[in-house]
Formats: C-alpha cells, structure tokens, sequence
C-alpha cells in the first residue's frame, strides 16, 4: 500500500518568526499527539526559500520533512536570484515542489521548463513533486483529462520512477478558491494519471504518490482521500494553521 503524503506549500507567506512556529508546532504534535498516527502518513511543510535553512535546521530528527518551492534547472551559474536544486538539498530540503501552476502562469513555465527542473531535483538528490491540472475553460470544454495527460508526459523527467518522482493533481480553478471537482471526478483524474504513469514506467505506476491540490480543508480532506488513487494532498492554504494541516492530515 501507498504511504500518504500531506505536504504544506506555504507559497510567499512567512516571516522568520510565524514560520519557525507553525513549524515547531508541527513538529511538536508530530512527535507527541500526532505519533500515534504518523506512522500512517508522512508529513512534509515546503516554506518560502527564506525559511528553508532555518525550518530545517529546527526539524531536524522530527520527522517532518522540509521542501523547496521551486529550484532552476541549472546546478549554478549565472542566473540571478535563482535557486538551485543542489542549494535547498544543502540546506537540508528533501522534496522540491516544480510546476506549480503559479509558477506556469506567473513565470510562464512550460512543461519543457518544468520537466528541466525535475530532471535537476532528481540529480540532486531531491523528490519533485510535479504539479498539474487544467484550467476551468479546458474542464467546460470536457478537455481535463487530455490537457492533463499531455502536461503528465511533457513535464515527467527522464529516469522518473514510481518512487523517485511525487504527481499532485492540482485543478487550477480549484486552487484557493474553495471549489473542489466531486470525488468522481477526482477519481477519474487520478485514475488516468496512474494509467499513464503505467505507461511510462511499468508496474512502479503502482508505487507513485499521486496527490490531489486545490481547497483541501479540514471539511473535505476525508472525503477526498478517500479516493481510490488519491495518495495525499498538497495543501496551501489551509497549511498554514497548524490545527487544520494536522486534521487534514488525520482525514487521510
Ligand atoms: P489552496 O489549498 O490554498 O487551494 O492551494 C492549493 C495549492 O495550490 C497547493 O499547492
């Protein structure tokens, strides 16, 4: 069985202060409350780049997991005020976030683009967690599944496994706006996400995180990870407060 992974993208929210103890705080619980249950999960907090260092330094033995935003697709050089993937895996991050549909909108990233970063997470020995989802015009117009499919294929890195690569499935118009599709669809979407991934690697399809992002709350989180195929959410808003993420958590 597939260990559910209920990761917390932070996205440009924290000063030193408010991250350090939202991130102690989860750690806490992890370790005293939340144990008797996080050998069900694991738990992952990606806090802007500022607060990597010293979020992971405090982590450190906890068993949460610290994670990047993003990284460029080059070890070093001139590129600047970018982030390498060797630098958030030298200050102690395990999983980096690429494709993140603000990313794609926001820095017009492609799947070339993304996939690139990817390709550069696993060389540095990080997870990516490879964000996808369509937007709201390609859903009304019943093109979810395909748009989905391609940027499934065109952001996947070379030498991805089932184990070495995370897929959250992040429906643009569901982000931060506290619509979710109905767990059919999310079923639906999971489901062809993992017939792909068959395709692209055999029977590790079988062993691949697919995460579903987008409204997880306290309220859904249940129910959502209920779905066959749903392996754990990528929560932004909502990670923010510690007594949400830890029921979201709980729900999975
Ligand atoms: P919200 O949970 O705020 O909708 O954001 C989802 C997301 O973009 C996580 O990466």
């Amino acid at each position: 069985a597939r260990r559910p992974l209920i990761a917390g993208n932070w996205k440009m929210n924290g000063l030193r202060a408010d991250g350090l103890a939202l991130a102690k705080g989860l750690a806490n619980w992890l370790v005293g409350d939340g144990s008797a249950h996080g050998d069900r999960f694991d738990l992952l907090v990606c806090p802007p780049a500022t607060l990597v260092a010293p979020v992971a330094d405090a982590l450190k033995g906890t068993g949460l997991a610290v994670g990047g935003q993003d990284c460029h697709a080059a070890e070093k050089g001139a590129h600047t005020g970018d982030i390498s993937a060797w630098m958030l895996k030298d200050l102690g991050a395990t999983h980096v976030i690429v494709g993140h549909s603000e990313r794609r909108t926001d820095h017009h990233e492609d799947d070339d683009t993304v996939r690139a970063k990817a390709e550069a997470a696993l060389a540095a020995g990080l997870t990516p967690i490879i964000c996808i989802g369509e937007i709201e015009a390609e859903r009304d117009a019943g093109q979810a599944l395909q748009v989905v499919a391609r940027q499934f294929n065109g952001s996947l890195p070379e030498g991805a496994t089932g184990t070495n690569v995370v897929i959250a499935y992040e429906p643009v118009w569901a982000i931060g706006t506290g619509r979710t599709p109905t767990t059919q669809d999310v079923a639906e979407m999971h489901q062809r996400i993992r017939e792909e991934a068959r395709g692209r690697m055999g029977d590790g399809a079988d062993a691949l995180l697919i995460l579903y992002g987008g409204s997880v709350k306290p309220t859904n989180a249940a129910e959502l990870m209920a779905v066959a195929d749903v392996d754990g959410a990528l929560v932004g808003g909502a990670s923010l407060k510690a007594a949400d993420f830890q029921a979201i958590a709980l729900g999975c």
